[in-house]
């Protein structure tokens, strides 16, 4: 007992840094958009969307506050302006580098109007044009002390043999499944529900720590059956606080407050517009309950040696268990 003991404190010793690793993920204020830094473990950057047009400088703040340079990976889940018109600017203006980027491909199937849209051209010129079409079941391979799996992308899902493709833009987005040690992250761009209903049929995905509403908490998307496999301890909504859309939809709040377990539900933004449908968690939830501008990021913080991971927003910190 003894010796196992003293070799206990010769590993902490002479590896000290791997007791000292955590998963920090920075679910950004992307003012109705998404984007989230992920630092990884081992120190790598994974960035999930980069929000919109000129965005980028939010972001490349968070990399220099880090003290990071470039960007290892980057995911662009699919073709909309506020998921990736940040990117000319985070690496033309920022001089953020992107060593390598994936996106949901089939740019072949794309209509003229968008081909000629200028944040589309924007984007191929920044990184779209190099990046990897990223499919369902594909792990990235970024830090062994995690794994980065793609759980959907163009409407397909892991393991599904005779896929129908389907023509939502919002739909086709990669969907990611994140794991250090027993904490999980989900986050699937603007899925909808028929793809959300296909990852639950097929049991890709369960009982996470964290998700990222999918679409803003839109009312296709949070698809009763997926909440309910998903089963999140904390729901991230990404919103604005003037969109039209009016995101989060109330009856989505509703859908996710009767969960059992009830999750704790939060926002980037307070929805100010008086829209009907749009509604609001209460203002303590909210990162940025007033103002366009203030800085509504999330920080989730989970270690392999701790049974909790925690979340910051505007100077306060909550705990929650990792579940078994
Ligand atoms: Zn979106």
């Amino acid at each position: 007992m003894k010796s196992a003991f003293i070799a206990a404190l010769l590993i902490i010793f002479l590896y000290p840094s791997a007791f000292s690793q955590v998963l920090k993920i920075y679910q950004i204020d992307a003012e109705q958009g998404d984007a989230a830094l992920v630092i990884t473990p081992s120190g790598k950057t994974l960035l999930i969307d980069c929000g919109k047009k000129g965005q980028g400088e939010r972001i490349s703040a968070l990399l220099k506050k880090e003290g990071k340079n470039n960007i290892d990976v980057f995911i662009c889940t699919h073709y909309h302006e506020d998921h990736y018109g940040g990117i000319d600017d985070l690496v033309n203006r920022q001089g953020i580098s992107v060593l390598k980027a994936y996106d949901r491909g089939d740019k072949q199937y794309l209509r003229a109007a968008k081909l000629k849209e200028k944040t589309y051209i924007a984007y191929q010129a920044a990184v779209g044009s190099k990046a990897v079409h990223l499919k369902r079941e594909r792990v990235i391979s970024l830090d062994p002390e995690m794994t980065i799996t793609c759980i959907a992308s163009g409407g397909v899902v892991a393991g599904e043999s005779s896929p129908i493709p389907g023509n939502d833009e919002n739909d086709l987005s990669i969907a990611i499944l994140l794991t250090y040690g027993k904490f999980s992250y989900f986050t699937g761009g603007d899925i909808e529900s028929p793809t959300e209903k296909k990852i639950a049929m097929g049991n890709l995905v369960k009982n996470v720590e964290v998700c990222k509403a999918d679409h803003h908490g839109a009312e296709t998307s949070s698809d009763s059956m997926f909440m309910v496999m998903l089963s999140p301890s904390v729901i991230i909504i990404s919103n604005g606080n003037d969109g039209e859309y009016q995101h989060p939809r109330k009856v989505i709040l509703s859908r996710y407050n009767s969960l059992e377990p009830k999750p704790d539900v939060y926002q980037t933004n307070k929805y100010l517009r008086s829209g009907p449908d749009g509604g609001n968690v209460p203002d303590g939830f909210i990162a940025d309950p007033e103002t366009v501008d203030k800085d509504g990021t999330f920080l989730v913080t989970a270690s392999k040696t701790s049974n909790q991971f925690s979340l910051n927003y505007g100077g306060v910190t909550k705990n929650y268990p990792v579940k078994e």
